[in-house]
């Protein structure tokens, strides 16, 4: 039992959430903080998690359909994860990677990662998140070339609707307009001699137009060579960054044959493949990476977090190859690769990684996921005969719904009326969390999930689309 059912206050609450919500308003600056949310109607305070479930300082028990932030990929609270964890602490919880030392456990990580990365990406620069790991990727590549006597190859390439962290660099070279905040600044198209330049969006359903699924692919194949032409050519561009399946940016899964097409030109033109698998790795699509067990690519660059530790503490990774290895290893004598962060290679972080992948392997999630994520996905589909359902799109345990106005044109909702919000909302009441982002439900649940669960969040969705329809056709809005 919480704290939660001592003392109930005037408004239906205990006085323990109260004091946290009321906490939480005073002093917290969330990620992403929505101001007009928090004000109205505080945040969603949680306490204890457990499995795919979270429960809140109430004691209400949610499934929770997001898994974090596409991040408790073997589930909660397990022992032996804590176990695993307690047993480093003791033993170290701390040795520094910085320069020529090194600790047992991380390196026994970089190990594990070179066996599980597909080809020849034997090589591991560890990190705190998925931004850092990203921004570490950014530095590599630029040391790479100038280990090269290629200074100059420094454009980037990314995608609109892409999100790769939230750093400086990171948030720049993401391309999600919604993202861009007008109180920050960004480093564009050669602004402090950062190179990052955007193409289209592989969102078919949004702008595929009358194009055929692969008469887009094709399309968006030339854009690419057509925009490494606009840079200067080859020489100039050093690498593409992509989300083998666009995450945050929607839920969108790649039309066929576009990025393998993508990679084999990058391949034969010497420019450096850079796939962001923070959220596809580590089981998500049922494959430790997607890249290339799905869309056959062997990528030069392999970034993970999220489910690389599950969550259990803050871990990322830059995976690359021996490619890059052998030049930037073969550098100049004295030249040092100026890029670390105090807790790279921390040794509870690695001696938890370590542990979640063995259980990941011991209890075979990724087979799990195949099978289990398929069956989520069709039953998801099921929701198409609700007449707001647009489009359902995601691969295994990476879904989405979008939501739209208007079926046959699909036209969306204004943005001001929040759709997603709407229909998340209505779901926290029963018990179900999904992640809104404007016109879309987005789910990443744990992998753990069993056939009950995935149909608790199908049948509870339904329930919170009808109410949401229910409520804009009292509005005058359907
Ligand atoms: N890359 C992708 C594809 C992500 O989805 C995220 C986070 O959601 C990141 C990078 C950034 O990871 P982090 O929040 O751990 O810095």
């Amino acid at each position: 039992m919480t704290q939660a059912a001592t003392v109930a206050t005037n408004n239906g609450i205990s006085t323990y959430s109260q004091e946290i919500v009321d906490l939480d308003r005073r002093h917290v600056l969330h990620p992403m903080h929505a101001f007009d949310t928090i004000n109205k109607d505080g945040a969603l305070a949680i306490e204890r998690a457990e499995g795919a479930y979270i429960y809140d300082t109430e004691g209400n028990r949610y499934l929770d359909a997001i898994g974090g932030m596409w991040c408790t990929n073997i589930g909660t609270g397990r022992q032996e994860m804590a176990d695993a964890i307690a047993e480093q602490v003791l033993k170290c919880n701390y040795s520094n990677m910085f320069t020529d030392m090194t600790n047992d456990v991380a390196t026994k990580l970089s190990a594990k990662l070179a066996e599980l990365a597909p080809g020849n990406l034997n090589h591991t620069f560890l990190t705190c998140g998925g931004s850092t790991a990203n921004d570490s990727a950014f530095r590599l590549i630029q040391f790479y070339n100038a280990c090269r006597g290629m200074p100059d190859k420094k454009a980037i390439i990314s995608r609109k609707d892409s999100y790769h962290g939230t750093t400086l660099l990171t948030m720049s070279l993401g391309g999600k307009d919604l993202d861009r905040s007008p109180e920050f600044s960004y480093l564009d198209e050669g602004a402090n001699d950062i190179h990052s330049y955007k193409v289209s969006s592989p969102n078919h359903y949004r702008y595929g137009g009358d194009l055929s699924e692969q008469a887009f692919g094709d399309k968006l194949y030339q854009e690419f060579v057509d925009k490494v032409a606009q840079l200067g050519g080859a020489e100039k561009v050093a690498a593409f960054l992509t989300e083998p399946i666009l995450g945050d940016g929607g839920v969108v899964p790649p039309p066929a044959n576009y990025l393998k097409r993508v990679w084999e030109y990058c391949k034969e033109n010497d420019i450096l493949y850079w796939a962001d698998e923070v959220v596809t790795g580590f089981g998500r699509c049922g494959e430790w990476f997607v890249s290339e067990s799905i869309y056959g690519i062997q990528p030069d660059i392999i970034v993970a977090a999220k489910g690389l530790s599950s969550a259990y503490i803050p871990m990322g990774a830059c995976i690359f190859s021996d490619d890059i290895w052998d030049v930037i290893a073969e550098s100049d004598k004295g030249r040092m690769f100026l890029n670390g962060y105090t807790y790279s290679g921390h040794a509870v972080g690695a001696a938890a990684c370590l542990k979640n992948i063995e259980i990941i392997e011991r209890e075979g999630i990724l087979q799990h996921v195949r099978e289990m994520g398929s069956y989520f996905m069709q039953q998801l589909e099921t929701l198409y005969d609700l007449e707001i359902v647009g489009d359902v799109r995601g691969s295994h345990f990476m879904a989405c719904v979008e939501f739209v106005k208007n079926k046959e044109t699909r036209e969306p909702f204004p943005i001001e009326l929040d759709i997603g919000k709407t229909v998340s909302n209505f779901a926290d009441e029963l018990g179900l969390i999904v992640r809104p982002i404007i016109n879309l439900n987005v789910m990443s649940p744990s992998l753990i999930l069993d056939k009950e669960q995935c149909d608790f969040i199908v049948s509870t969705l339904r329930t919170a689309i009808e109410k949401t329809i229910g409520a804009m056709k009292e509005q005058g809005h359907l």
